[in-house]
């Protein structure tokens, strides 16, 4: 019949679709070899849609840069992608046109609700990933959503339902997650991480953990950094399924752009702000970002430089100012052609600011990592830059060895003397005058030390080799700030190495006594292990290695102080057979048995009573042989009894092997939770977003965020007070509950209320054997 008519006229609706069915077929039978696009040169030579294409070429996106060529195809074809490559080299477009595709050929509307998750590490990035999403998406229209904390949440929530696509910042994701009540992630099918590996990292751990809790198992995962992870537990986290690890530049001389020049210069601590004022009074015709370690300092060196006037313009980025203002900086640095931006790390990663000439680390950056993202603000794409990084005498060595490592290419320089200018003078009458400078710059000054003092890699950071004087002098401050935790420092460390040093002593008196097989416990073991005495102890265990000790030796009968280490350990506690030990004789049996062991087994105790010829026998034999009979014959009886007891054995054991499983873990749980606090900490003095993760002690544990915009504005020293005794009493209750794990103090034996005479007679035995 329908040959015999005429086709139909289409409509130029119906003419479009038919065109979009037969592309999106043949885009589908296109994406399923990537292996055919390893050489596309295009983007237009991509199998992607013609809405893609458009945008790309809209936004003067031409050409693929190596990792797009590389990542782009595998992306498409659904697969999951870990993706590394320089700082600059267009990783996220890398992840985008995938993003668009994918939900494209899935023809995703808006009943679909979430379709692609893309998350950023802090707000700036999130809003700078938005921002090119809108550009190269514009024909699409797909819904996109912007989700960082510091916004009105409320609002957030109306809107978060109905998009398609969202870039948001961890903490903020999961509070919507876990409020907002149309939030649905249930058709996700894919999940981008942009700088992943900081993602991953521990400060963001729990939080993300939450996050993928909630996400459907059965999705694209793709994750990309300059310097990524690949800690297969990481990969594990995510459920990676059969990952594609493309590096484009691993095999590269240098894991920094080549077109970047990278020098350092050693520079005292009190000299660092002349240095900072000569560098940007030499280079007014510049686009410069200034790192620096603390929010604090990032304030007080911006107010201060403002008033001495270099004649450039000036601005400041840190986690402490208002989301409006911070956006508002952000946006002015990107459109400014020569200024001074002074920075916490929150600018360090994955933001492309246009023509950036120099990056300046005033502070030296916590590791190698850092170091690559701070100098990759500058660089970019096919710009060249110049970086210059400030270390202080103490710190060039640890921090050469780390970039070696790490591949960067990096010569030292030295500033010429009588190029520089001294700023001193000119900071002490602004302290001198206004107190609010004084103020700014007394914070700056702890919070500088403070950071330094947090720093995990101490083969760098030297908090208590600091001259202290000399730079809160160079702040222009009249007096040194009191600093508290480096004082507390100071004297662990002289204390410690005095008890090294007699320890030493001693070990030679008692060279002796070494031969022997154990190793013999000195004074200064046993009082290190005492209460009250763990801010040293805890120095000390690092010093020795206890892996052999299993004894405990009393050398001078001093035993108020001897506390027993690893014989009370459950761990240690050889597994038994526990149908061997009931038919080993009992005190064998006793001595191998933990102390439950025992008390379990004598719980009945046993009741012995005397013939006319004064021999004991067991109870048993008083009851007439026809009772006895009752229960059975003397055998059964006698394998009844011993299943029984077996049963009894089995479960005391498997109680005290859970006991001992359930401490580890708790251990285990306690350490890593003291690590993400400690982490959690130097982030924050760093001014980094780590508002948005906030945690909890005790039952509350899971509740690992707080709404951004409420915490953010409080940058109070009170907050900082607050914090510090926080972590202080942690730590206490911490060390307390090791001390007494350590001296057996816990183990104590619980049994009800002694009633009968059987009873007591049972509670004597359990004492005897404990
Ligand atoms: P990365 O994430 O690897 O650090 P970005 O994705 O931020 O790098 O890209 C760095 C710069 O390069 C951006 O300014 C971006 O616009 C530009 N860029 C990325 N891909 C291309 C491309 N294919 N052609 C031209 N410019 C590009
Ligand atoms: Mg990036």
């Amino acid at each position: 019949m329908s040959e015999e008519q005429p086709a139909p006229k289409l409509s130029l609706k119906q003419k479009r679709k038919l065109q979009e069915q037969e592309e999106l077929e043949s885009l589908e039978s296109k994406v399923a070899q990537p292996d055919n696009y390893v050489d596309t040169k295009f983007f237009d030579d991509l199998p992607i849609s013609t809405k893609t294409r458009k945008g790309l070429k809209r936004s003067n996106f031409r050409q693929l840069t190596d990792i797009q060529r590389k990542a782009i195809p595998l992306a498409l074809a659904k697969r999951d992608v870990l993706g590394a490559a320089k700082t600059g080299s267009g990783k996220t477009l890398s992840f985008l046109v995938p993003v668009l595709e994918i939900l494209y050929r899935a023809r995703w509307n808006a009943a679909d609700g979430l379709g692609a998750l893309i998350i950023s590490p802090t707000r700036e990035l999130a809003v700078q990933i938005f921002e090119v999403l809108k550009k190269i998406g514009r024909e699409h229209s797909f819904s996109a959503g912007l989700i960082i904390g510091g916004k009105d949440f409320k609002v957030e929530q109306e809107r978060v339902s109905r998009m398609n696509i969202l870039v948001a910042t961890p903490g903020r994701l999961l509070q919507h997650m876990d409020q907002s009540v149309g939030f649905d992630c249930d058709n996700l099918q894919a999940l981008v991480l942009d700088e992943a590996d900081r993602i991953l990292d521990m400060g963001f751990q729990k939080t993300v953990n939450a996050i993928i809790e909630n996400l459907p198992r059965s999705r694209q995962t793709m994750l990309f950094s300059a310097t990524q992870t690949r800690s297969v537990k990481d990969l594990a986290r995510l459920s990676l399924q059969d990952p594609e690890y493309v590096a484009v530049h691993e095999k590269s001389e240098h894991s920094t752009p080549h077109n970047l020049t990278q020098h350092y210069v050693v520079c005292e601590l009190h000299k660092k702000l002349d240095v900072l004022f000569s560098f940007i009074r030499s280079h007014l015709q510049s686009k410069t970002i200034v790192f620096m370690s603390s929010c604090k300092q990032t304030r007080f060196v911006y107010e201060a430089f403002c008033k001495l006037q270099p004649g450039i313009s000036l601005l400041h980025l840190h986690g402490k100012q208002k989301q409006t203002k911070r956006v508002e900086i952000f946006r002015k640095f990107t459109t400014t052609q020569h200024a001074v931006l002074f920075s916490t790390d929150i600018a360090a990663r994955g933001l492309d600011f246009p023509a950036v000439d120099w990056v300046l680390q005033l502070d030296c950056p916590e590791d190698a990592d850092t170091y690559i993202h701070r100098v990759g603000r500058t660089a970019r794409f096919d710009a060249s830059g110049h970086s210059l990084l400030l270390l202080l005498p103490t710190e060039v060595e640890g921090m050469m060895e780390e970039l070696k490592k790490k591949k960067v290419p990096i010569e030292e320089i030295k500033v010429r003397d009588s190029k520089q200018q001294s700023v001193q003078k000119q900071l002490q009458s602004y302290c001198f005058q206004d107190s609010e400078m004084k103020y700014l710059g007394q914070r700056a000054f702890v919070s500088y030390m403070r950071s330094v003092f947090l720093q995990r890699n101490k083969n760098i950071f030297k908090a208590t080799e600091l001259p202290t004087e000399e730079y809160a002098a160079s702040l222009g401050l009249a007096g040194t700030p009191k600093i508290k935790f480096i004082n507390k420092a100071k004297a662990k460390e002289t204390a410690a190495s005095q008890l090294l040093e007699e320890e030493k002593e001693e070990e030679d008196e008692e060279e002796d006594e070494e031969k022997e097989k154990d190793r013999v416990r000195t004074k200064y073991d046993r009082m290190f292990q005492r209460k009250n005495q763990d801010i040293l102890s805890e120095h000390y265990n690092k010093l020795v290695d206890f892996a052999n000790d299993t004894v405990t030796k009393d050398d001078d009968g001093d035993d108020f102080l001897t506390i027993q280490r690893k014989d009370h350990d459950l761990e240690s506690e050889p597994e038994e057979d526990i149908n061997e030990l009931v038919s080993e004789n009992i005190s064998k049996r006793q001595a191998k048995m933990t102390k439950k062991h025992v008390a379990k087994k004598q719980t009945k105790g046993e009741r012995i009573v005397f013939d006319d010829e004064g021999n004991p026998h067991q109870l048993y034999e008083m009851v007439n042989e026809e009772e006895f009979l009752k229960d059975g014959d003397a055998k059964a009886q006698k394998e009844a009894y011993i299943s029984e007891e077996t049963k009894a054995m089995e479960t005391a054991d498997w109680e005290d092997k859970a006991t001992a499983k359930q401490k580890r873990k708790e251990k285990r749980e306690k350490r890593k939770l003291r690590k993400q606090q400690e982490l959690m900490e130097a982030r924050k003095e760093r001014g980094e977003d780590v508002d948005e993760v906030v945690y909890t002690l005790g039952s509350g544990a899971e509740d690992s965020y707080s709404d951004a915009s409420m915490s953010e504005y409080s940058s109070d020293e009170e907050e900082d007070e607050e914090r510090e005794a926080f972590k202080r009493k942690w730590r206490e209750a911490q060390e307390d509950e090791e001390d007494e794990s350590r001296s057996g103090k816990k183990r104590v034996i619980e049994t009800d209320e002694p009633v009968t005479l059987a009873d007591q007679e049972a509670l004597a035995l359990k004492l005897l054997g404990a």
